[in-house]
């Protein structure tokens, strides 16, 4: 391949030759260690993003590219026509680690929110006799699960769903951190087969439901006999102080969804989690897909997972992140320019004091990378905070003298 000598470069290469359907940041990374990535011209940035959360374990994790250079050395797909021998050892840890009978991998994680959708679907269709035509899964307002043709069929985002029609039926919407609807649309309707819920709205903005919310909202699904399928893709792995963000509550999901640091952002690994009475109505030939379950997915997953246990990044991230939150609550006291912080563990984001139609936040993350971090701007005007877990106190510190030295420069 050509050798890239600068940013700008680079930049012209994919607006050239890529899809222009992503609008990212000018900055053209080219190397990363834990919490650090670093630009084409040798700059060095916190990266305050982990590529939305995927990347908990740190950059570039030692175990981890040492269980993927071993495995990719040894063999690296067979597809799942025949066996291979790293699929149920990991099936076997990680079904124990989160606690469920069964395993189903994926790779990305709008491909896990499609098998958990088709499972939901088969579940209710063979348990319930809800006739194939009709099974509904009940979504929340604002939610963001993926972007296949199904997924945006429930989305409200305009700009992800507009002119890609027509839609997947079979979804019905109702308000986020709502008990209240959630019980009204199980009571009016008998063929719903699951409650497809983020425990922590991610794409959203970083929307915390009121305490009690997953409590409250799974109780309902037992007594309809609905499943209840948490999208832990951004929210899981350590991100929110537990391992799960439903682990805050004490719940367990009927259907987990896990994706982005389940590897460690090394290499595109989803899974879904279900007890047999679920996956069970799952048969061979039903589902599936060439890379899913292959040794070097599970190979890297395996040694991400152990990395989150054995450098305890749950106990780190919930401690940081209350520390995140009482210094940014500190400096927003005497600050006009942001609004609220929010969040929990190191899934933070704070609420910039203007219109989501003005360029502010965005002018704020490009200063925040003139000064060294990298975030990017979300709905307009929130900007997600959710840099890699392994982060220590000396710099996160740092990394808040940075935040708000930037978000001065932008008072009014
Ligand atoms: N679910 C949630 C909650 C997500 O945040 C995302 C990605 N941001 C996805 C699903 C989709 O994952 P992927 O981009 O790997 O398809």
């Amino acid at each position: 391949l050509k050798e890239i000598k600068s940013s700008e470069e680079a930049i012209k290469l994919e607006d050239k030759h890529g899809a222009h359907n992503y609008h990212p940041l000018p900055a053209v990374l080219s190397k990363g260690e834990g919490v650090h990535v670093w630009d084409v011209e040798g700059n060095k940035y916190y990266d305050f993003l982990s590529a939305y959360s995927a990347v908990n374990q740190g950059h570039c994790h030692p175990r981890i590219i040492e269980a993927l250079s071993q495995q990719a050395a040894k063999l690296t797909l067979t597809s799942r026509a025949f066996h291979n021998d790293v699929l149920g050892p990991f099936e076997e840890y990680a079904t124990k680690y989160f606690g469920f009978d069964k395993l189903l991998p994926m790779n990305t994680g709008a491909e896990a929110v499609e098998t958990a959708i088709k499972l939901a679907r088969k579940w209710a269709y063979e348990t319930k006799g809800v006739k194939e035509t009709e099974a509904q899964i009940v979504v929340c307002e604002n939610n963001f699960h993926g972007r296949t043709t199904t997924i945006i069929s429930f989305s409200n985002d305009e700009g992800a769903r507009k002119n890609f029609g027509p839609y997947t039926p079979g979804f019905l919407k109702i308000p986020y951190d709502d008990v209240d609807a959630l019980e009204k649309v199980l009571e009016e309707n008998d063929n719903i087969a699951g409650f497809l819920v983020e425990p922590i709205q991610g794409e959203a903005g970083v929307y915390v439901p009121s305490e009690g919310y997953l409590e409250r909202t799974k109780a309902l699904c037992k007594k309809h006999n609905v499943l209840f399928i948490a999208d832990e893709v951004q929210t899981g792995i350590a991100r929110t102080g537990k391992l799960l963000a439903v682990d805050h509550e004490n719940v367990k999901p009927d259907v987990l969804i896990l994706g982005k640091a389940i590897s460690g952002g090394v290499y595109p690994v989803s899974a879904v989690l279900a007890d047999d009475k679920v996956m069970n109505v799952i048969k061979p030939g039903q589902h599936g897909s060439t890379f899913g379950g292959n040794p070097l997915a599970c190979a890297v997953a395996h040694a991400a997972l152990e990395v989150i246990r054995d450098e305890k990044l749950a106990e780190n991230a919930e401690e940081l992140g209350g520390l995140f939150r009482r210094l940014l609550d500190d400096f927003i006291r005497t600050s006009n320019i942001v609004n609220e912080v929010r969040g929990k563990g190191l899934l933070n984001a704070i609420l910039i004091n203007d219109s989501p139609e003005s360029t502010t936040a965005w002018d704020i993350c490009v200063a925040l990378k003139n000064n060294g971090l990298l975030a990017k701007p979300t709905h307009g005007n929130i900007i997600r905070f959710a840099p890699p877990l392994v982060m220590n106190e000396e710099q996160l510190r740092d990394c808040v003298d940075i935040i708000t030295n930037t978000l001065k420069q932008f008072e009014k």
